[in-house]
């Protein structure tokens, strides 16, 4: 019998508005099928969340931060006691295995977590006596209403790092989640207003282009934190910026893995094995390029790369002994497999090849099998851009130079990675490299959350990281007080204070 098919509509203060004209398919990965469809709302829905949302903020702002944390913490204990079922609903839309599941979510929580410290990290700068009687203080105040719209990817940790911050220091906030698994951020969205947020702070309204336009161009929208691909990236940073808003906007990646000739090789197959392939390469942090680092290193290493590789196990997302299971639509395949033809027809050597992969019982499931490509080189474009992927890139460097020039002069610079026992290797590769985020023998440095995220070049436009205090800068905005006292109080004009010189 077939499963009937769900309807996912907005979470706007005063409910849905009707049947959506459009919608899309939300599909199950594991079988092809479509299990449900999500509205694809319009300027009109939009303008209804921003004016439950001019409504709601002002009085949030004025909350004392102490009780806007004490929902921080409410909301952190009601998404850990709901952690299986929001595990199980990520993985069914997205296709990534149920730890990884618990990953992306916990991830997100431990934004969360900083935000609940948000009354010390308000506290704003003091200088008394800047001048005689003259005292400066700054505060942080929060610039109204923000948006975010995010990616398939991490449909738990992305929606948490805009929301929890942009939340936390006073802002409503509207999230766009992906269409292709919007279940899990309106389910979040849920459990704020659970937690004792008030209704019109945290909304989720559904859609694409139109909606992201909507977005972009809304005058009450003062800010809006973007993650996806580059060139989608790099289109919300102009239009938002032109329409005068505040804009980060992170776009893809091409992360690259250094192996020294010193590097333990099991150490770093077992490390490769995860971030190449974990969440079917689906990871703006995953590590598809692996530079060897001379020619001995590079025979060594694709020796024992073969086999690990090929005992990799693909299954369904719910196998808990499946080391990845399948990406998130049947377009996303195609493109993948497209890419694969297009690195064979480019002249790397495919080694392993993933295409074609069936799961017996789930042929109708979007399933790639691992794959592994030898002797890329700079010139391909299978090599220049994201593939998104369960496929790994070996592109052999001469030695250390060439090995700091490969991910320094690629187009994007998101994260990358150095195995070595060598410190003083890894410590002139971390400082001369030109990439954001760097890893010295930790395979996806994504750092956290009390740090901060972001990549370089066309990895982010923009000037300002997501969470730590960067976000914090990111949804505030500063004012500074000058204040003066004079003795004699109000009508005092011998004190008269004409020039605004300390001296
Ligand atoms: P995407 O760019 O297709 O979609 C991202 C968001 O943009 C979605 O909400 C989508 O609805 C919207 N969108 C899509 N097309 C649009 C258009 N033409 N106009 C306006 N809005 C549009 O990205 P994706 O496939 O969902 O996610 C994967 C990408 O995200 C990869 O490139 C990955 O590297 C990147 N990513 C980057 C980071 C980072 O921090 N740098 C993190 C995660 C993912």
């Amino acid at each position: 019998m077939a499963s009937a098919i769900r309807d996912i509509d907005h979470l706007i203060v005063g409910g849905a508005a009707g049947a959506s004209a459009r919608t899309g398919d939300v599909f199950n990965p594991n079988t092809g099928a479509v299990q449900a469809r999500v509205a694809l709302g319009t300027q009109a829905d939009l303008d209804r969340a921003v004016a439950a949302a001019q409504k709601a903020q002002p009085g949030w702002a004025a909350t004392n931060p102490q009780r806007r944390a004490r929902v921080m913490f409410n909301f952190k204990a009601l998404v850990e006691k709901n952690m299986e079922a929001l595990a199980h609903l990520l993985s069914s839309e997205h296709g990534k295995v149920i730890a990884d599941a618990k990953g992306d979510i916990q991830r997100g929580l431990e934004v969360i977590e900083f935000c609940c410290g948000i009354p010390h990290v308000l506290k704003g700068e003091y200088t008394q006596g800047a001048g005689p009687g003259i005292d400066v203080y700054s505060m942080r105040q929060p610039l109204g209403i923000g948006a975010g719209i995010t990616p398939f990817n991490f449909p738990g940790m992305i929606p948490l790092w805009m929301s929890g911050v942009a939340i936390a220091t006073g802002n409503a906030f509207i999230l766009k989640p992906s269409e292709r698994d919007p279940s899990v951020p309106v389910r979040l969205g849920e459990l704020f207003l659970e937690a004792g947020l008030p209704e019109g702070i945290l909304q989720v309204v559904h859609g694409d282009k139109e909606m992201v336009d909507a977005i972009l161009d809304h005058q009450a929208i003062s800010a809006v934190s973007f993650v996806g691909s580059s060139d989608i990236a790099h289109y919300v940073y102009s239009r938002g910026v032109a329409a005068g808003k505040r804009v980060q906007a992170m776009g893809g990646a091409k992360n690259h893995g250094i192996v020294m000739p010193d590097a333990d090789l099991d150490q770093v197959v077992a490390d490769l094995s995860g971030a190449a392939f974990g969440s079917a390469g689906e990871r703006c942090m995953a590590l598809p390029v692996v530079v060897p680092v001379g020619e001995k290193t590079a025979i060594a290493l694709r020796e024992k790369l073969i086999p690990a590789i090929e005992n990799l196990r693909v299954g369904v997302s719910t196998d808990s002994d499946a080391h990845y299971g399948p990406v998130v639509t049947a377009i996303h395949k195609k493109r993948i497999e497209d890419w694969i033809q297009t690195g064979v027809d480019e002249g790397a050597e495919l080694v392993v090849d993933g295409r074609g992969f069936e799961l017996q019982g789930h042929e109708g499931g979007f399933f790639v099998g691992p794959t592994l490509f030898d002797h890329v080189t700079t010139s391909m474009s299978a090599y220049k851009e994201e593939i998104f992927g369960p496929v790994l890139q070996i592109v052999r460097a001469q030695d250390f130079e060439h090995a700091v020039r490969l991910p320094s002069e690629h187009q994007y610079g998101n994260g990358v990675a150095i195995f070595t026992r060598n410190g003083h290797a890894a410590r002139e590769f971390a400082a001369r490299v030109n990439v954001g985020m760097v890893g010295i023998n930790v395979p996806i440095p994504v750092p956290v959350a009390y740090h901060t995220f972001g990549g370089w070049k066309r990895s982010a436009f923009g000037d300002t990281n997501q969470h730590g205090m960067e976000g914090v800068k990111f949804w505030t905005k500063v004012k500074t007080v000058t204040q003066r006292w004079p003795d004699g109080g109000v009508g005092d004009t011998a004190n008269a204070f004409v020039i605004p010189t300390m001296g």
